[in-house]
Formats: structure tokens, sequence, C-alpha cells
């Protein structure tokens, strides 16, 4: 079998020996009926590739080397993906809960069951007291579907995604200094970038295929800087690695702005003509000295100058971020703070200058754009303004003052069924029991919810709590777009249909919405008729799809936003010429002074803790930890330290030890490795119940993007009780295929 390649070289550098890519059985070797040329269903790259399927059942997969994103290359995820199809926990029918737990049930009597609990809770206490909660793994025509469903049809103001967990401290950024939420150039402007700064991304597992891009930039002599806790495995093919003290980014921000200011390495006459507010920016990192900003960060001094000496004079850079800098309480002002240094150098708008946001969710640059957030419509309209509200009032056909307000976002929907303010709830491809911080405060709520209904295609950890299961659709069952993350609109495939009595997803939405009695606004007889209702609907907004058709889509791998017109070409580089997005057509710079996270180390707990994802899973683990290839790559959560932290804590490599907040604690075996601060833990969290890191972390909000500060809170460690010797945890499993 022709294939994979990447990142090998980081795969190894942490897991040692790349492991076979053949499935448990060896692979499939059966002739298939044909070739569906789709994308991988996990991370934002979105890379081609070509489904085999046979007897409509996806056996395997072949490269997909014209499309020019990955050209046939695939990471270990993409090359597994295919083993979701036909696993045997797919959800085949609706279930309903009953007093020996979930029984098969009709259509009918699920779709029935959901509706009269809708329509009973939001009689007795108004419509808002019923909430949605989309996905951004799932297409565009869904997360503008979700959007248009919650408002018209269930008339709540109380929809969100689990976005809220992921990309919306870089969106609300983007907005704010460029006056648009995309990243700004293309990724093959990557390998053209002389210097590339990597803020808070550990893209080699959470976005691998990237790594090429970036290491065909170093192969052609760019140097690399990487900011992290961690020594991920790109940082170690870097030029230079600043170890931040978490939650202190925006303060080595300012400290190599300091620098470049100082030795005048700010490009003066681009801040003048194309930028506002430098002078408050200037002003406010003259304290950040590069000692100043050492005993902030824990980044040492001549680190900072280094930073600052490769990225100030150099003639082309891009700067790279993710979760790293924004699943913070300040990960808004973290974003700015890095933003603020491409603009000052003015390098943005060209071949191999710019930025770019790196999206973990497989839709989420497009699951942000399309009005499944609460304050926001489709076309990026703005919920709060009244001619976005009335230009989507009337194309909607619906009276403006019928449209709900801005909403609560997903932590705070979670927080209002505690408080029982909402009583009813319907999840679309979203686990929230193992996403959101906190996890027994979650379970705790789901419990308290008078209906819940989720649609999905696993039984995931919370919909097990669930009064109706709808059957939904896996990526491949469906056909639709998704939006890169570099902006590019691409078409998914449908290879298979759902299989037994499992609906497409849309179908089960617009059923709900035709048994609320709104039919009439959700008669689709395909996937394309929602995307052509979608690019009308974002026509003359912030986020204009309207000159997009999926032939064009498709004819040309994919078409970047803004398109505006039938005949526009798409837009794959952003500020071209110095032109931002704001109406002034200026970028802004942002003055946020560094602020400490809302929970540092005290006496009581010293140890910093964070999180994160590793290669071979996804997310809430949903789809991965049944592909059983996957889970021996990393079949239980571990607790990485650093040989120093474990010495004095007496903890050897895989013993047993608890990590406790003031939230809870995990008990897991310890991984200890050099690659990480010595005052700082890290466990990954795809897994639930007792090994789900989010027992521990804690919903701290960013007060703009309301994303939970998962990224840093205060821990202590200890041996676990009652160890006793190197141990493995057993863990209550899926079955693997
Ligand atoms: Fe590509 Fe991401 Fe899928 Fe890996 S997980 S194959 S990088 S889209």
């Amino acid at each position: 079998m022709a294939i994979l390649t990447l990142p090998d070289e980081a795969y190894c550098a942490r897991f040692g020996p790349t492991p076979s890519y053949a499935p448990v059985g060896g692979w499939d070797q059966r002739e298939p009926d044909r070739l569906v040329k789709t994308h991988c269903c996990f991370c934002g790259v979105q890379c081609g590739i070509q489904l085999k399927v046979k007897d409509d059942q996806v056996i395997g997969f072949e490269p997909w080397e014209e499309f020019p994103v990955n050209q046939g290359k695939l990471c270990p995820k993409g090359v597994k993906r295919y083993l979701q199809n036909g696993h045997p926990d797919r959800l085949l029918a609706p279930l309903i809960r009953s007093e020996s737990g979930f029984r098969q049930s009709s259509w009918d009597e699920a779709l029935n069951k959901t509706v009269e609990a809708i329509k009973s809770i939001q009689a007795k206490y108004g419509k808002d007291a019923f909430a949605f909660l989309g996905g951004a793994s799932m297409t565009n025509e869904k997360a503008y579907l979700n959007g248009k469903f919650a408002r018209v049809a269930l008339g709540t103001a109380n929809i969100d995604y689990n976005g809220r967990l992921c990309m919306v401290s870089a969106g609300a950024a983007n907005r704010m200094a460029f006056g648009i939420d995309r990243a700004a150039n293309p990724w093959s402007d990557i390998p053209l970038a002389k210097v590339i700064l990597i803020a808070g991304s550990n893209v080699a597992e959470c976005f691998p295929i990237l790594t090429d891009y970036i290491w065909r930039a170093r192969d052609q002599g760019a140097k690399i800087i990487i900011i992290d806790p961690r020594i991920t495995p790109l940082a170690r093919t870097a030029d230079l690695f600043l170890p931040v003290r978490p939650g202190r980014d925006s303060a080595l921000a300012h400290g190599i702005l300091h620098v470049l200011i100082e030795r005048r390495w700010v490009d003066e006459s681009f801040i003048a003509e194309h930028t506002k507010d430098f002078e408050k920016v200037r002003a406010l990192v003259k304290t950040y000295t590069p000692g100043v900003t050492e005993g902030i960060t824990g980044v040492p001094a001549a680190s900072i100058l280094k930073a600052a000496e490769l990225w100030g004079p150099a003639e082309s850079s891009m700067l790279l971020h993710a979760r790293g800098i924004e699943h913070h309480t300040k990960g808004v002002e973290n974003v700015l703070s890095y933003i603020n240094l491409v603009l000052a150098t003015g390098r943005i708008g060209k071949p191999g200058c710019g930025y770019g946001t790196i999206t973990g969710q497989g839709n989420g640059q497009g699951g942000r754009e399309h009005g499944q957030r609460c304050n926001q419509l489709p076309g990026g309209r703005d919920i709060n303004h009244p001619d976005h509200r009335q230009f989507i009032a009337d194309f909607w056909g619906v009276l403006e003052s019928e449209l709900p307000r801005q909403g609560l976002t997903a932590c705070e929907i979670f927080e209002a069924i505690e408080q029982g303010e909402i009583k009813g709830l319907i999840t679309i491809s979203f686990n929230p029991l193992v996403s959101i911080p906190e996890a027994n405060r979650t379970r705790a709520a789901l419990e308290k919810l008078e209906f819940y209904g989720a649609i999905d295609f696993f039984l995931n950890e919370t919909a097990r709590h669930a009064d109706v299961v709808l059957a939904g659709s896996l990526q491949e069952e469906d056909e639709g777009t998704v939006t890169t993350g570099e902006g590019r609109c691409v078409r998914l495939r449908q290879a298979v249909k759902p299989p037994g009595r499992a609906r497409v997803d849309w179908h089960i939405i617009c059923d709900l919405a035709n048994r609320l009695g709104k039919g009439e606004l959700f008669c689709y007889s395909n996937a394309e008729e929602i995307f052509n209702e979608l690019t009308a609907a974002s026509q003359g907004g912030p986020i204009d799809y309207s000159g997009m058709t999926y032939e064009r889509i498709e004819n040309s791998m994919g078409l970047f936003w803004p398109c505006p017109a039938p005949g526009h070409p798409g837009t794959p580089r952003l500020f071209e010429g110095g032109r931002f997005f704001h109406t002034d057509s200026k970028a802004r710079f942002h003055a946020y002074d560094y602020r400490p996270p809302a929970e540092d180390v005290d006496a009581e707990f010293p140890i910093f803790f964070t999180s994160g994802r590793v290669v071979s899973q996804y997310l809430s683990g949903t789809q991965t930890r049944r592909i059983g290839s996957l889970v021996d790559q990393y079949p239980e959560p571990l607790c990485e330290m650093h040989p120093r932290l474990a010495e004095k804590l007496g903890i050897d490599d895989r013993e047993l030890v608890t990590v406790i907040t003031r939230r809870g604690e995990i008990t897991v075996p310890a991984q200890i490795v050099k690659t990480i601060r010595p005052d700082t833990v890290f466990i990954p969290y795809h897994w639930p119940g007792k090994k789900a890191a989010n027992q521990i972390t804690h919903r701290a909000l960013d007060p703009i993007s309301k994303i939970p500060e998962f990224k840093v809170c205060a821990c202590r460690v200890e041996k676990a009780a009652g160890a006793n010797g190197h141990a493995s945890i057993v863990l209550e499993s899926p079955r693997r295929k």
C-alpha cells in the first residue's frame, strides 16, 4: 500500500519507533467497488483522502496525491480514520431511556418524544429554557442549520457549540485586530518564510501534516522559534525554544516587542499608514525589559533577546499559534499580544509574511462562521447588530422581533442548568462530559435536566445520560463542505449510507423542525440546497461565501473566502497592500498588560497543571478510542513530569501518581520526561470518567471569548495512595476495531 509519510521524525522523538500502520488483522485486500475523493474527518488540515468502498462499506483508503494541501500524506489518525466505519459500536437506531437502560425505538417515537419535551419545557419555563449545543467537526451546512433550527424552530437564544472550548479566543482577537476572523495566509506561504514563530502549538501531534510545511521552510534556511512549557516534538528540531512558565504568554510577547522597539526593528511607516494605537503598545511594553520579562515568564533574558534578533530583521516571517496561548482567561489578550509582533514589523499580507491560527477541530474554521455561536448569525453577522438581524430575519422570512438575542456560551449553559434556569438540552456531535472542565459538575448538571436528547453516531459518555439518542451520521455518510484552517472551503463526498436505521444528521434536524411546525423553512432535498442557502445568507456579510458553488469548489480543489461573487477567484492571502477589514482599512494594536492566571501556584498547590492532545487521539476520543491501533499507540492517559520533580517527589517512571487540584483529583501513571518544565505536569484530555483530565481543570473563563482556562491551574502531585511499584491502569474502554 502506497501511503504515508510524516511526521515520523516528530512522532519517533516522542514515542519511539513508528508503529505498524496496518490495522489489527491486516489491510483489507478486497478490490473496492469505487474510490471516493473526500477529506480526513479529524483535524483542521482536512487532508485529502480517497476512501475505498465495497458493498456500501468503507474498507480502506488510497492517497489522494492531487489534493494540494497534503499531496497524499497522512498522519496516523488519517491512516486509521476509515476503521470507524462499520464499527460494532455504531448506533444503528434511535434509543429511548427505559427502566433497564436504553431500548431501540422507531424514529416516530423518538422524534415525537423529543418534540413533546421541547414543547412542554418551553411552555412551562419559556423558550430559552431549552438549549442546543452543536459541534465544530460538523459540515458548514450543519453548522448553518443548527443556528437556524435553534433560532427559528426552537426560538431559543441559548445555542452555542464546542468550538467555544477551542477556537474562540483566536477568533475574537482576529476580529479585534484585523476586522476579520481567518488565517491571513494559505499554508503554501509557510515554506516562504525566513522565520517562523510558533506560540503554544504542538503542531506535530495536533496538526501533523503542517509539520511538513515548517520543515520545508527550515530546509530552505528558515529559523524556527517555539514558545511552549513543553519541548514538543517540533521544538526538538527548532532553532530556539522558549520554555514559558504556564499562563505568562502575553508577558513574553511584550518582552520581545520591547527589544524590537529598542533595536529599531519596527516598521514605522507601515505602522503609521496601516495601523492604529501603536503608541499605547509602545508605552505598555516599555517596562518589559528582558530582565523583567524573565522574572515573569521564566524564559532567560538571553533567549528573549535572541528571539527578537531572529524575528526583528527577518525579511519574511510567519506567526502560528494555537490553544497553548488561547486556552486562558486572557486567551484573547495573549493572541493580540502576539499579533502586535506581526503588525509592528509590518510583515503581513505578502508571500511568506503573515499569521495563522491552527484549528484543532475538523471544521474549526467553518464551524465558527455560519451562525451556531450564541452571538452570531449566518455570514459571520452580529446577532446584536440591528441591520444584521434585519437582513437575516428577512432572509429567513421571520420577524426581526422574533429572532432571539445573544444567548449563553457553552460553559454558561451548563451553569444555567446547574442553577435550574435551563431545563432541556439537545447536543449534536459534542461530548461535554469529557470536554468541559470540572467533569463532576457537568455530570451533575446533566442529571438535573428534565430532558436531554443527543444526536450522535456512537453512544459517547454524555449521550449515556440522554433520555433520547437520535442515531446520526459519520462524516463519510453525508456530504457537504468544511473550511480548513487556512480558510479553504473544500467538498466532502458521501461514501456510504448511514447503516441500519441511522439517519443523516440534517434529516434529523429538519424532521424535528417539521414536527415543531416550521417545516416550510427546512425543506431541502440535499446538502447542496443547504449550502446554496448558506452562501446566499452570507452575501454582504463579514464572512462572504456567496460566490461559491459545489462545482466551483470541486473544480478548484477548494475556494478561500471571501468569495463575494460568482466569478470571484477567492482570497487565499488576506491583507495584501496593507488593507485590513476594519471600516478605515487599518489594523489595530491592542495594549493589554500581563495579568496572572485565574489560579496561580501557591504553597498548597505548588505545581502548574496543563492539558492537551496526543497524536493518536482526537478531542474527546469518541472516534479514536474505538480504533485499536490508535489506542495501542497511547493506550492510557499519562502524567508527564520532569525527572527533577519526580526525584523530589520520589516517583518512578510509570508509578501511579495522584494529581490534585481544588476541584478534584486524577490518578494515572507517571511518565518521566525531560521535555517538560520542572514546575509543570501535563495530562492529555481524551479519556472519560476517572481518567478525565477535565476532572481537575477549572471553568474560569476569558471575559471576551468565554473560553475556559484549560492550559493552566495549580495542583499538587503525590504518589497514589496504596500504589505499589509500577502500574498500569485499567480503563473502561469502548470496543476496538
Ligand atoms: Fe491530516 Fe489532520 Fe487527518 Fe492527520 S488528522 S490526516 S493531519 S487532517
